[in-house]
């Protein structure tokens, strides 16, 4: 069992390897400077552009999964968990000390999202490329397919990356901190339009 388990740790890393030279190999392709970092940092690949160094810290996976497993038609998607490597699996969050970008890649087409750390959430999700269901889960989302995030975007520092504005909900409602909650812990909500939803749900019930 132990023999086991050694074989699928060493795969898991043998996997995440290939996928810091994939980045590495991307963005020197792309004309970018970049180099694989020393072991123990917090990143895995430093690439030159605009004049300075950007952190990448990568993320990899093998393939899309199904994330409509109760619903009838089955939803392909990427997932790639958004935290420090831990000796269990398990880590803390990513913070602007440990990196400025996070490469997603997904390993079975080669492709790679490059995204700013500060716009992830602990987790991302991204459909394959060419998938044309929407997104669903509120405005924390990422509408794109794997193949919509490159690199210049996200160094760039002007692409709006979600789909609803940071300061305001998808009708206008200002995120404060007295209208904002956050349902499942993730995703961000306005009090005000679920107040609203509420009031519709309880009309449509007395009516009937
Ligand atoms: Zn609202």
């Amino acid at each position: 069992m132990e023999a086991a388990n050694d074989n699928v740790s060493a795969r898991a890393l043998e996997i995440g390897k290939a996928g810091e030279h994939l980045v590495c190999a991307d963005l020197i392709l792309q004309g970018y400077r970049a180099f694989l970092s020393d072991q123990g940092l917090p990143f895995d690949v430093v690439a030159v552009a605009n004049d300075r160094l950007w952190r990448v810290q990568v993320k990899s996976t093998l393939q899309p999964k199904n994330v409509n497993a109760k619903g009838r038609n089955p939803r392909l998607s990427y997932s790639w968990s958004i935290r420090k490597r831990g000796k269990d699996g398990k880590g803390d969050r990513l913070t602007g000390a440990h990196c400025d970008l996070v490469a997603l890649v997904a390993l079975d087409t080669r492709e790679v999202a490059y995204l700013p750390l500060s716009e992830c959430g602990q987790t991302v999700q991204l459909k394959p490329t060419g998938s044309t269901y929407t997104s669903v889960g509120g405005p924390s989302t990422f509408d794109g397919d794997v193949s919509s995030y490159p690199f210049a975007d996200a160094i760039s520092g002007t692409r709006t990356y979600r789909r609803g504005s940071l300061e305001e909900c998808p009708n206008g409602h200002p995120y404060t901190p007295e209208n904002t909650y956050f349902s499942k812990g993730k995703y961000r909500m306005c009090r005000i339009c679920a107040a609203e939803s509420m009031r519709k749900r309880r009309a449509t019930k007395e009516a009937a």
